[in-house]
């Protein structure tokens, strides 16, 4: 079972769909019993839907915040 700290590590990977399969069923297993990752994940699928409608400028600053998101769960768990 993987914590919320290993989730996290996980989530990018996870929504590129990069992780091998036996990572994907760990997350999945995570999600399925841990509502604040779901949320968290739920939040950076949506940072990163707006991350692909910009234009390349903006990317930087998105990334921080994304990074800062990823932090403060990590706080927070
Ligand atoms: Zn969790």
């Amino acid at each position: 079972m993987l914590s919320c700290k290993e989730l996290v590590a996980h989530s990018s990977d996870y929504l590129d769909a990069q992780l091998r399969l036996r990572e994907r069923i760990s997350v999945r297993a995570h999600l399925a019993l841990c509502w604040r990752c779901r949320r968290f994940l739920r939040q950076m699928r949506v940072t990163q839907g707006v991350l692909r409608r910009l234009p390349e400028a903006a990317i930087p600053e998105l990334e921080a915040l994304t990074a800062r998101l990823a932090e403060l769960r990590k706080q927070n768990s």
